[in-house]
C-alpha cells in the first residue's frame, strides 16, 4: 500500500475529518499545499515521486518519459471494514468513472494519454493529464510531477524547448502553497543545477523549498555529497536529503520499490562519509521531512478552524434564542457538540506543539 508520505500526519487528519464531516455540510475541507517535482531531466525526479508514495506507477526511463505535467491528487477514502473497501484505485479526469486497479495499467495509460497530445517523437505539451487516486491510506494531498528542463531540442522539440519547459515548470513552482522538491543529480555538476536556480526564482527567500540530492550511488569515486547534504555549498532554509532511487537497471529488471528502500538503506549503511548524516539520507527521511511541514500547514489552518467553529457556536446559540424553549434541546446538543470539538481542537494543538504524545480529550 500507500506508504511513506503521511505516514504521521494521516491520524492526524483523518481524526479532524472525523470531527469536521459529519458536523456541517458547509464545513471546509481540510486541504493541504501541493508538492511539485523540478530539475533538469532525468535528473530522477518521476523516482523520488514515486518512492514517497510508495507505489510504481509513474513513465521513469533515460530518456524524456514526463512530457506533460502529471497532477496527482492523492484522495483520503475512509477505510470500511470490509475487504473490498480497502483497495486502492486510480482513475484519471480523461476517463472518467473507469477504475484502475493495477497500477501498471496506470503508467501504460499515462504513456498513452501522453502520446495522444504530445506525439510520439519526444513532443511536450503544457496540458495536464489528471489522475485521482483513491485509497484510505493517502492524504488530501496533490503531486504534481513535471517535464525536466532540456536545453538543446531532440524530435518533434521546437527550438525554444528550454524556454517552453521554464514556463510549464514555473507556472505550478511560484504558487505560495506550492512545496518544491528541487531535485540534483549527484553524478553531474551539482554546483550548476537548474533545479536549485528555478526553485531560487520561484522562492526567493527559501521557505518551500527542499533540496533532493538523487544519485548518490553513481558519484564519481572518491567524491560524495556531504558538503552539499550539510548547505555548505548552497544555503536552503529547509535543507537537503541525499537519496538512491533504481538505476535503469533496476528498472529493466523490474525490481520492486521495497527492494529500492532496501538497497537504499544498505547503501547508507556501507557508506561511512554518510554516517554522521542521518537525518539527511533517505526516502524516509524525505517523507519525514514532508511530513514535518505538513503538520506545521495544519497547524497554521487551525485557528481558522476554530474561528469557524465558534461562528458556527454563534450561529446555533441565535437559532436557540429564535425558536425558544421548544428548540432547547436540540441547541443543547449542537453546543455541547461543538464544546466537544473546540476541546479536540485544542488537543489537537497541543499534541503538535509536542507537550502531549496523544490525543486526549477531558
Ligand atoms: P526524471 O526525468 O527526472 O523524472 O527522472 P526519472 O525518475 O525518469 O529517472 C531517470 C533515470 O535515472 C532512470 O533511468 C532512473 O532509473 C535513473 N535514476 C533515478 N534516480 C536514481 C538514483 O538515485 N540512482 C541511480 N543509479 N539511478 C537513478
Ligand atoms: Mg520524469
Amino acid at each position: 500500500p500507500f506508504s511513506t508520505i503521511g505516514s504521521s500526519v494521516i491520524p492526524i487528519l483523518n481524526k479532524l475529518q472525523d470531527i469536521f464531516l459529519p458536523l456541517s455540510s458547509g464545513f471546509p475541507k481540510i486541504h493541504l499545499p501541493q508538492v511539485a517535482v523540478v530539475g533538469s531531466q532525468s535528473s530522477g525526479k518521476s523516482s523520488v515521486l514515486e518512492a514517497l508514495v510508495g507505489r510504481d506507477f509513474l513513465p521513469r526511463g533515460c530518456d524524456i518519459c514526463t512530457r506533460r505535467p502529471l497532477v496527482l491528487q492523492l484522495e483520503n477514502r475512509p477505510s470500511k471494514s470490509d475487504e473490498d473497501d480497502r483497495r486502492e484505485w486510480g482513475e484519471f479526469r480523461h476517463l472518467p468513472g473507469k477504475r484502475f486497479y493495477d497500477f501498471n495499467d496506470i503508467r501504460r495509460e499515462i504513456q498513452a494519454e501522453t502520446e495522444r497530445e504530445a506525439g510520439i517523437n519526444k513532443g511536450l505539451s503544457d496540458k495536464q493529464i489528471r489522475l485521482k487516486i483513491s485509497s484510505p491510506n493517502v492524504l488530501h494531498i496533490t503531486l504534481v510531477d513535471l517535464p525536466g528542463i532540456t536545453k538543446v531540442p531532440v524530435g518533434d522539440q521546437p527550438s525554444d524547448i528550454e524556454a517552453r519547459i521554464r514556463t510549464i515548470i514555473m507556472s505550478y513552482i511560484k504558487q505560495e502553497t506550492c512545496i518544491i522538491l528541487a531535485v540534483s543529480p549527484a553524478n553531474s555538476g551539482l554546483t550548476n543545477s537548474d533545479a536549485l536556480d528555478m526553485a531560487r526564482n520561484a522562492d526567493p527567500a527559501g521557505l518551500r523549498t527542499i533540496g533532493v540530492i538523487t544519485k548518490l550511488d553513481i558519484m564519481d569515486r572518491g567524491t560524495n555529497a556531504c558538503n552539499f547534504l550539510l548547505g555548505k555549498v548552497v544555503p536552503l532554509r529547509l535543507g537537503y536529503v541525499g537519496v538512491v532511487n533504481r538505476s535503469q537497471e533496476d528498472i529493466n529488471k523490474n525490481r520492486s520499490i521495497a527492494e529500492a528502500l532496501s538497497f537504499e538503506k544498505h547503501f547508507f549503511r556501507d557508506h561511512s562519509v554518510y554516517h554522521g548524516l542521518a537525518d539527511h539520507c533517505g526516502i524516509p527521511q524525505l517523507a519525514k521531512k514532508l511530513n514535518q511541514i505538513l503538520e506545521q500547514h495544519i497547524r497554521m489552518i487551525l485557528p481558522g478552524l476554530k474561528a469557524e467553529l465558534n461562528c458556527q457556536l454563534v450561529a446555533a446559540a441565535k437559532e436557540l434564542q429564535a425558536y425558544g424553549d421548544a428548540m432547547e434541546s436540540k441547541a443543547e446538543r449542537e453546543k455541547l457538540v461543538l464544546k466537544i470539538l473546540t476541546e479536540y481542537c485544542e488537543a489537537f494543538t497541543k499534541m503538535i506543539d509536542g507537550k502531549s504524545e496523544e490525543f486526549s480529550i477531558k
